[in-house]
């Protein structure tokens, strides 16, 4: 039987519960499927610092590398707000990207039928949208050096090795091979040197992958289509500051913070966790939405596990849930049969992937 091992970094907040759901779902569906799930829990954010006295320890950076992926809650809350910034929870989160080298951001933007009210685009245009957006984390003008602030101006560079966009560019069309072969790489190539090598670079891949359709769109335009016809795109493939903009508008199609999963893939390790935080205003009160987590929990079966019955199993079962109308309250209005604990949507998802 196959075996693999996951870390579970549960967090903060609503992280615990979430993650639970989570498990409860992979357990029922590496049971019904036939392979083997061992979870060794780290410590990440408050939880390390209460623990620990640091956002990331050592005995986390260790054991991540170890793992075959690593499924991740939330972090973060009032409690920790007041530390120095290199001692807060979200530097652990950022030290942890960073030493688990994960390059490559997904982040899928999916418009569930049975909640197309939620979204605040009309719902013929929202209807059906399916995008991956792959967004280059490691790279560009976040980290581009050099960088400086001055008392009478400021500079950041903004940099791409040829490296730095083949192994994204790959990345995007091997995603793009499983779906329905279509990549808009976006870019500002009319304006910025750095895009038009990004372009080139793009197209020298796309000659390994004939049958993907490959178009490219400035990112100014990319920002205006994606909310005039959202369903022109199936992946879009990026750099670091326009996915990071980017990618918060696609996932706002869908209308709820509660139901988007992320993966962050492209090393040995990859990091699989919802895109919204621990909420802290709903923590403990067993209502948090867990479906974002449970479907990073899928993405993980997907593309860090190669378990992709596994994970279309557990995509059906949430889309089966919402269909009969269970909701937890950030969805409660919008066509719901029965408001559900968070442990219940939990119960309701796993029964329904493992038959
Ligand atoms: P948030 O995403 O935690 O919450 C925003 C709003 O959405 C809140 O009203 C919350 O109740 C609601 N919400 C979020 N997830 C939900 C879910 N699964 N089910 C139902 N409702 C949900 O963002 P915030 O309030 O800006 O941040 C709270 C804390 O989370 C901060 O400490 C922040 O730094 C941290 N944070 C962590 C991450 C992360 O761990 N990746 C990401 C963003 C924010």
């Amino acid at each position: 039987m196959k075996s693999y091992k996951i870390g579970l970094i549960k967090g903060d907040g609503i992280g615990p519960e979430i993650v639970d759901e989570a498990i409860k779902v992979l357990d029922a569906i590496s049971v019904s499927q036939g392979f083997n799930l061992k979870y060794e829990e780290m410590l990440l954010g408050g939880a390390a610092i209460d623990e620990a006295g640091v956002p990331l320890p050592e005995e986390t950076i260790q054991g991540v590398k170890k793992c075959d992926a690593v499924l991740f809650g939330a972090i973060g809350g009032p409690k920790w707000d007041g530390l120095e910034r290199h001692l807060r929870p979200e530097s652990g989160l950022l030290g942890l990207r960073k030493v688990m080298g994960t390059f490559a951001n997904l982040r899928p933007a999916i418009v569930y039928d049975e909640l197309i009210n939620a979204s605040s685009l009309k719902p013929e245009v929202v209807k059906g949208v399916d995008i991956m957006v792959v967004r280059e984390l490691t790279g560009g003008i976040y980290f581009g050096e050099p960088r400086e602030i001055c008392s009478d101006r400021a500079f950041n560079t903004m940099v791409y090795t040829k490296e730095e966009v083949r192994r994204i560019a790959i990345v995007a069309f091997d995603i793009a091979m499983k779906r329905d072969k279509r990549i808009c790489s976006v870019d500002k190539a009319n304006v910025l040197e750095v895009s038009q090598f990004w372009r080139e670079t793009v197209e020298e891949v796309s000659k390994d992958y004939p049958e993907v359709d490959l178009s490219h769109m400035y990112v100014d335009n990319a920002a205006m289509q994606l909310i005039r016809e959202p369903k022109q795109f199936d992946v879009i493939l990026t750099g670091n500051i326009f996915g990071d903009i980017l990618s918060d508008a696609a996932s706002m199609l869908s209308g709820s913070i509660g139901l988007l999963p992320s993966a962050s893939i492209g090393n040995k390790v990859g990091l699989f966790e919802p895109i919204h935080g621990s909420a802290p205003d709903i923590a403990g009160q067993g209502i948090a939405n867990p479906l974002a987590t449970i479907s990073s929990a899928s993405m993980m079966l997907r593309y860090a596990l190669g378990e992709i019955e596994s994970a279309d199993k557990i995509d059906g079962a949430i889309k089966k849930a919402l269909r009969e109308g269970y909701r937890t309250g950030d969805i409660g209005d919008y066509d719901a049969k029965e408001i559900c604990t968070c442990s219940e949507i939990g119960d309701i998802v796993a029964n329904y992937s493992s038959k």
